[in-house]
């Protein structure tokens, strides 16, 4: 015991420094602390939990709240579910909510409260804490938004908006692995436009950018199944996946690239197979086991796509296999 303590034994006085210290934690904490009657009343609250919901203090909150429940949140679900687990579960952790001002404007809060138990051990109302968490939640979704742009900037080609080659391989080495379990077929198509050097020589580079994105976008247009996928594979050459495609599918939905390609109308006065931009087409057809890999389909393709090149260009070709 010190010397101070037993200098005021006095009951009163040890009730009243208990007091105002207790007065001087509450008025320091940096988040709401209150204790309420099971009629909705707030019977105590700190000076954080008064501004916290736009009082000006907490003698104005515990006059003008009268009603915690239609009061202080900003719909009946999360009043609701706050008091149902705090009748339920005589405790709530954490619960995340918007919380109403005084003037109608709300906030997100995460809130602990705790059934309070009278001497003979009844319910006798709760007591609580509350925190403004609207800068955490802005920060969420401001992390969730910068990470959804990163996936999309990780996927797609920078030039021509359409999937990138990684995607590409991510998404064929799935799909791969899907048809092999199910014992379904895969295609894929190469595609490969004709004469694009020149084109670029001729056109320069700038023409030949935008033309490159005509055809991608051409192309991802014309794949219709939502399994589809579109990508750039490289250069002037671009790439669809088409899981659970026979070949006779795949070489129709080949032939309706290659047209769909013709009908942008693109002039190129240096092809040497038409007046306009032009692709060659090669198609893979595969029910893959276990023991091949991607690269077999892609190497398919390849060759197809170079005997449709070989054979003249502007056509497509399915490998025969
Ligand atoms: P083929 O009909 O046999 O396919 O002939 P090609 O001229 O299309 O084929 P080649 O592979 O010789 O040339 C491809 C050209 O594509 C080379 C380059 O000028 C052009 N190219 C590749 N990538 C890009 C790109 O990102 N932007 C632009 N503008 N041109 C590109
Ligand atoms: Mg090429
Ligand atoms: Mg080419």
């Amino acid at each position: 015991m010190t010397h101070e303590c037993t200098e005021k034994r006095d009951p009163e006085n040890i009730i009243k420094e208990l007091k105002r210290k207790i007065d001087d934690f509450l008025g320091f904490a940096p988040i709401g602390i209150y204790q309420a009657s099971d009629e909705g009343r707030f019977i105590m609250a700190n000076p954080e939990m008064a501004w916290m919901l736009g009082y000006e203090s907490p003698t104005v909150l515990l006059q003008q709240m009268t009603d915690i429940a239609s009061q202080m949140f900003e719909t009946n679900d999360s009043a609701e579910q706050f008091f149902f687990h705090l009748f339920e579960a005589e405790q709530v952790i954490a619960f995340r909510c918007k919380l109403k001002k005084k003037n109608g404007t709300s906030f997100w809060s995460s809130s602990y409260a705790k059934r309070a138990f009278n001497s003979e051990g009844r319910p006798d109302g709760f007591y609580g804490f509350a925190m403004d968490i609207s800068r955490n939640i802005r920060m969420e979704e401001e992390l969730q938004e910068a990470n959804a742009q990163l996936v999309r900037i990780a996927t797609l080609d920078g030039l021509t908006q359409i999937s990138n080659r990684r995607k590409f391989d991510d998404y064929l080495s799935s799909e791969w692995k899907r048809a092999s379990r199910d014992k379904h077929s895969i295609s894929l198509i190469l595609c490969d436009i004709d004469f694009f050097k020149p084109y670029n020589d001729n056109y320069g580079h700038q023409g030949g950018d935008d033309t490159l994105r005509q055809v991608a976008k051409c192309i991802e247009k014309n794949c219709r199944r939502p399994a589809d996928l579109a990508a750039r594979y490289g250069g002037e050459e671009f790439v669809v996946v088409l899981p659970e495609t026979d070949s006779d599918g795949a070489v129709q939905v080949a032939e309706n690239l290659r047209v769909a390609v013709r009908n942008l109308k693109i002039p190129h006065a240096y092809s040497k197979v038409h007046t306009c931009v032009t692709i060659s087409v090669g198609v893979s057809t595969i029910i893959p086991t276990l023991q091949e890999f991607p690269a077999t389909l892609i190497q398919k393709a390849d060759s197809a796509l170079y005997q449709a090149k070989k054979l003249g260009r502007d056509r497509v070709l399915a490998c025969q296999s």
